[in-house]
């Protein structure tokens, strides 16, 4: 319904445009040719008035005149008049009316997001709780459960408290990030960080291969460490869950000319060039089939590329042969970033 009524409102705004433009030029083509009309007549006039007064004998000679060069003047200067105002207006209306569906579109795209939010958020803070609420009353009404259900129903349990816990953080973090956010600077040694979230993965997701290759030593840098575990982490958990069909996960970490580079490949669904782009906005999730199939909120990589940021890197996305995304991170480790980051430099 609002959908229709929006393009019947954006076709009715475009007519009017349309028919604003062609209106005026229109007008401008007709006021040029009573220019030149009103030109010819005067011309004529003069012509006929200087032969008669005997001031000349001939057209070629009244072309020669300074009254007749007066005139020749003014009409120019009229035509150029027309020409450039008629260009002027033309210009400002395209102008205008790019400006107004770019902010149209971005319109659009906000909504789109906090329509998405709404919905991922009340779906994913009400399964969890739905769920632990069944559990708990199952174990209140059946006083004897046998040991193994019931360390079943512990187990999922928790799960869902990890997994509110883990949204109700990356929800407060991506907060913090908009506002506050100071990296908690220290003395970090990435690849025992990656390793040892590798190992964690490794245990809970069984069937998945996590291959880790590292590229000589690397540097101690200077970072915040729930910050980058939180990097790594949002990189490796997207890459289980966008990784339909494959189990292999391939991580590289190298050193090369003062930056840490950090890649996490999969051989996933992949993700389009046109949504490249979007996929670090935030609550932004890709609308097709496959990712509304998995759980989320979209803030992951926003809060990925804002923590990236804060430590003066970069993120690229690209993609995996013959299929799937490789997330590649720069990490400038001689740098200013040693430096305690101060939030009002990067707002200012
Ligand atoms: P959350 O991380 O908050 O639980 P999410 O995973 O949907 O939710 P992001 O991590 O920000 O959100 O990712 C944004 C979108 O980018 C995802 O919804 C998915 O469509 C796409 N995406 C991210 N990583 C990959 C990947 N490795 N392969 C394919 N698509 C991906
Ligand atoms: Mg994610």
């Amino acid at each position: 319904m609002e959908h229709a009524r929006n393009i019947r409102l954006r076709l009715l705004s475009y007519i009017v445009i349309a028919y604003m433009l062609l209106a005026y030029i229109w007008w401008s083509v007709v006021l040029y040719e009573k220019n030149k009309d009103a030109f010819y007549a005067k011309r004529e006039l003069l012509l006929i008035g200087m032969v008669a007064e005997g001031r000349v004998s001939s057209s070629s000679e009244f072309y020669q005149t300074a009254t007749y060069l007066e005139l020749k003047d003014k009409y120019q200067t009229q035509t150029s008049m027309i020409l450039g105002e008629a260009v002027v207006f033309v210009c400002s209306l395209l102008i205008g009316l790019y400006l107004i569906n770019r902010s149209y579109h971005k319109e659009m795209m906000a909504a789109r997001q906090r329509r998405n939010f709404l919905l991922s958020i009340t779906h994913e803070l009400k399964s969890p709780i739905a769920s632990i609420q069944l559990i708990l009353e199952t174990m209140q009404k059946r006083g004897t459960i046998k040991q193994e259900i019931k360390e079943r129903l512990l187990n999922n349990a928790l799960n869902d408290t990890k997994r509110l816990n883990g949204l109700v953080s990356n929800l407060l973090l991506s907060a913090k990030l908009e506002s506050a956010y100071q990296p908690h600077r220290e003395n970090l040694d990435l690849a025992e960080l990656i390793e040892d979230i590798l190992d964690k993965l490794r245990h809970k997701h069984p069937t998945f291969k996590f291959s880790y290759i590292q590229d000589g030593n690397i540097p101690i840098i200077h970072a915040d460490r729930t910050g980058m575990t939180s990097v790594a982490i949002n990189l490796l958990e997207n890459a289980i869950k966008y990784s339909t069909g494959s189990t292999e996960i391939q991580t590289y970490l190298s050193f090369v000319k003062d930056q840490i580079i950090l890649k996490i490949a999969d051989n996933g669904i992949g993700i389009d060039d046109k949504e490249k782009k979007k996929i670090f906005e935030k609550f932004y999730r890709i609308g097709n089939e496959d990712t509304r199939k998995t759980k989320g909120t979209g803030l992951g990589l926003y809060i990925v590329a804002e923590i990236i940021k804060a430590h003066q890197g970069r993120i690229n996305v690209l993609d995996n042969k013959p299929h799937g995304t490789i997330f590649s991170i720069q990490l400038p480790v001689k740098n200013k970033a040693a430096e305690p980051f101060d939030i009002s430099r990067r707002a200012s």
